[in-house]
């Protein structure tokens, strides 16, 4: 019998269930991480107690209860500082919107709630005294690396077509193949995804990017992912007609995220935008040789809409848009330069680019890459004596402030942000001279 290592608060959670006579079960994800050997993020628990019995039993027991999503069924019940999401059994209605049910039931039949769920992989449950429940055959589908839906495929992904995004998230997660009528009901309703929240598309695009054989993924569903971001139509086929280029753009954008480290979400997304503007900016010479001149910039726009419109925050935008406008910036491999550069764009990003520049470089004609990559070896050696040696980067790093200059008689207002600015620069340029004496001489000679 399959045994699962529980947290001891989901264990408590079961047993209290149970011993109310209501069944409780782990369910979903955790049951298929754990069967992936790997430990899961969080531990979902399904009952056949109602949400309001839930509230009861636990708040009886001394526990914090949230009612986090009741509407769905959902309580939170937190234990030992963790909190665990304990849902009813649950029946869904009918889905006329493509989205969301239209009313939720619950139920007192465990198999009722897993034939709810999205994949067979997804719809086991399982507790200590009953072992595994899986009557859709998940453990088979992943003995045999399969993903696939639980019922007719046509009819689930119209009910919520997320579930498209979804099979592609777990097919470059696991690297498992997508069951043929799975496959085919993807694509004859891969439309359905425009009706669903970007907010929604935007949490399986991350991890989606994330996994082990995204490669592989992006490049065989790319016509899937150009649902959720047409941007991408271009790319895909574009032929380069360059020495460096033996893959068309989207081939190598693939082969670029999947060279990257998976761990830096931020960086695999810059990957999959950095070259979106390639086909706009499309020219070639008398030979015939293809060359995309400021693509940087004009896929930096293009990212920044795309991303906006996921809804992705402010600050995740900055960046991966930053990145994506300067991958392939020139820059002079000599410790001046990188000072300069790790000044305006901070310590973070300038080893985010360096990810990025590699990956570029290795996703490119492999007897034009050694040269290159000697070079990105270089700027990340550099960078990293730069920021062992806390140098001065930033007007706060400056031995000298707006203070000293008053005192050494320069008339407080905008003068003094200005000379600290250019001290900066000076300094960018020679950290020996960031010395008071040194600055408030050089203040003067301004
Ligand atoms: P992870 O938590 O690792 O991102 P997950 O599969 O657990 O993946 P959740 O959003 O936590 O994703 O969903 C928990 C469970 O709910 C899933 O395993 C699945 O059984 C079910 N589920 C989630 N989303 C859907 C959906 N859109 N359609 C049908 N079932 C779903
Ligand atoms: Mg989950």
């Amino acid at each position: 019998m399959l045994r699962i290592n529980m947290p001891e608060g989901a264990n408590k959670i079961l047993r209290a269930l149970v011993s109310c006579d209501k069944e409780a079960y782990i369910v979903g994800g955790c049951v298929r991480d754990t069967c992936l050997g790997k430990e899961p993020h969080d531990w979902d628990i399904c009952t056949q107690a109602n949400p309001e019995e839930v509230i009861k039993i636990f708040k009886g027991l001394g526990h914090k209860v949230f009612p986090t999503g009741l509407q769905h069924g959902t309580v939170m019940v937190v234990i030992g500082g963790a909190g665990f999401e304990v849902t009813t059994f649950r029946k869904d209605g009918e889905y006329s919107d493509g989205r969301h049910p239209d009313k939720v039931e619950f139920t007192s039949d465990l198999c009722t709630d897993l034939s709810r769920r999205d994949f067979t992989m997804n719809a086991m449950a399982f507790s200590p005294t009953t072992g595994l429940i899986d009557p859709f055959g998940g453990q088979e589908d992943m003995r045999k690396g399969v993903i696939r839906c639980v019922g007719d495929p046509g009819k689930r992904f119209r009910e919520d077509a997320l579930r498209i995004l979804r099979a592609v998230r777990f097919a470059s997660v696991t690297g498992y193949e997508i069951e043929v009528s799975t496959l085919a009901a993807m694509r004859s309703e891969a439309k359905g995804l425009k009706k669903v929240s970007q907010e929604r598309k935007q949490k399986e695009l991350v991890p989606l990017l994330q996994g082990g054989s995204t490669r592989k993924v992006l490049v065989e569903y790319g016509d899937i992912l150009a649902e959720v971001i047409p941007e991408i139509l271009p790319c895909i086929g574009f032929v380069q007609n360059n020495p460096y280029h033996p893959y068309d753009v989207w081939e190598h954008t693939a082969y670029a995220v999947a060279l990257s480290p998976q761990s830096d979400w931020l960086v695999r997304l810059a990957l999959l935008l950095h070259d979106i503007g390639k086909p706009e900016c499309y020219q070639e010479d008398e030979a015939g040789v293809g060359h995309f001149h400021g693509h940087g910039k004009v896929s930096q726009g293009i990212a920044e809409s795309i991303l906006m419109r996921l809804r992705f925050d402010n600050e995740t935008v900055a960046k991966v848009t930053e990145l994506v406008g300067i991958h392939d910036r020139s820059i002079e491999a000599t410790p001046k330069a990188v000072r300069r550069l790790i000044s305006q764009i901070g310590s973070e990003q300038f080893f985010r680019l360096m990810d990025i520049r590699t990956a570029d470089i290795c996703a490119q004609a492999s007897d034009l890459i050694v040269g290159r990559m000697e070079k990105v070896k270089k700027l990340r050696e550099i960078g990293w004596a730069i920021v062992n040696d806390k140098p001065c980067l930033s007007i706060k790093d400056l031995a000298i402030n707006g203070h000293d200059l008053i005192a050494a008689g320069i008339k407080p207002g905008p003068e003094i942000g200005r000379k600290l600015k250019s001290l900066l620069d000076n300094v960018i340029e020679d950290p020996s001279l960031n010395e008071k004496e040194i600055l408030l001489k050089l203040s003067r000679n301004m």
